[in-house]
């Protein structure tokens, strides 16, 4: 229990577990569907605070993990092309795709940048006006507006060798496809950061719908806990309701400035999840207006086909269907230095997470 905290967060701590406790009298699974609430429920030992009749699983929310091989295809091939520099958060380096890794394809040569920011990626085009420069734009809603931002400055700036390669991905469609999948999730614990763009709103589908409580959380060890004391105590006595637990963070409505770039810059599209395959409505797409700066509009290239990763549970393993321990290639073949899905390279995919807090090897 140390690692909760202070003294009185331990006493609180243990209080809320002794409640869970009393009230778990039927088996509850409740899905936490953010990678930083995964890292932080192994980091406090909460699973360990609860009774064997709750389970929390993790789900679709790693945006690296997410991420599909076609995707990692498309970039590493942009990578080979003559002219072309990939800008990139780190993480995605050591994706595997098909058959290779952008880690791979830079190390034979190719030119693939590391950055922090997308105004990084778009002062390596301003550094680079003979170069067209990529941006591999992964995430979810909280790091999609930065990134529309950085577009609409680009175009004010007059900068014409910057373009984007866009995969975001939009948690409640997500969500959507979960419940109504072969999967069953008593409760969500929903994703604070994401939360503080889109609000309460896109959610109440999960209580109106499905009758699936689910609690907007922080990331404090006590908040996560408390987030489960409400769901199971909202499922012990046959209730349903969307609660927002970090109004700190997460306004009702969201944030409707960056609600606005993202309607300016981007419009809603079918995108392909890892594991998951094709859900409509979930991924993002530059508007017209601002199609000269995407990638695969400007920039033609011959994409190998797509295959998945042979052995990986990956996509079971987004959908809370199996840990990542019944995955017969987990801590053997596939091990964050080694990783042979998506879900093993992110500190926040589940199976690096489980690998680093849970069983190792
Ligand atoms: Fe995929 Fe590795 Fe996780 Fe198995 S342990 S599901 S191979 S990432």
């Amino acid at each position: 229990m140390q690692q909760l905290g202070t003294e009185e967060t331990q006493r609180a701590a243990a209080f809320l577990a002794g409640e869970i406790r009393k009230m778990a009298t039927r088996p509850v699974r409740l899905m936490e569907v953010c990678g930083t609430h995964t890292v932080a429920i192994f980091r406090a030992g909460i699973r360990q605070l609860l009774p064997p009749a709750v389970e929390l699983v993790s789900g679709p929310g790693c945006p690296v993990c997410v991420t599909a091989n076609d995707f990692l295809d498309t970039a590493i091939a942009y990578s080979r092309l003559p002219g072309c520099m990939i800008a990139t958060f780190g993480d995605m380096l050591r994706v595997p795709g098909s058959s290779t890794s952008l880690m791979a394809a830079k190390s034979a040569g190719a030119d693939v940048r590391i950055v922090y920011s997308p105004l990084d990626a778009l002062m390596l085009a301003k550094e680079n006006r003979s170069r067209q420069v990529i941006f591999l734009a992964v995430g979810f809603e909280t790091t999609a507006p930065a990134i529309a931002a950085t577009v609409q400055a680009a175009e004010q700036s007059g900068v014409d060798n910057f373009f984007v390669l866009t995969a975001h991905k939009l948690v409640p469609p997500a969500l959507r496809f979960l419940v109504e999948s072969r999967c069953r999730v008593d409760g969500f614990l929903l994703p604070g950061h994401v939360s503080s763009i889109i609000g309460e709103g896109p959610y109440r589908f999960l209580t109106q719908e499905y009758d699936i409580p689910a609690v907007i959380a922080g990331f404090e060890p006590l908040a996560i806990l408390r987030a489960v004391y409400t769901l199971v105590l909202q499922l012990h006595h046959g209730e349903c309701r969307l609660e927002n637990q970090y109004t700190a963070v997460v306004p009702p409505a969201g944030n409707p400035v960056a609600q606005q770039v993202l309607a300016q810059v981007y419009e809603t599209v079918s995108s392909r999840w890892r594991g998951l395959g094709v859900l409509p409505a979930s991924g993002l797409t530059l508007t017209s207006r601002y199609r000269r700066f995407d990638a695969r509009q400007q920039i033609p290239v011959a994409v190998e086909p797509m295959r998945e990763n042979s052995g990986c549970r990956c996509g079971e393993v987004l959908l809370g269907a199996i840990t990542p321990r019944q995955c017969s290639l987990f801590g053997g073949p596939c091990t964050p230095e080694s990783p042979v899905g998506a879900c093993m390279v992110s500190v926040e995919g589940t199976c690096a997470a489980w690998y680093k807090y849970g069983t190792g090897r």
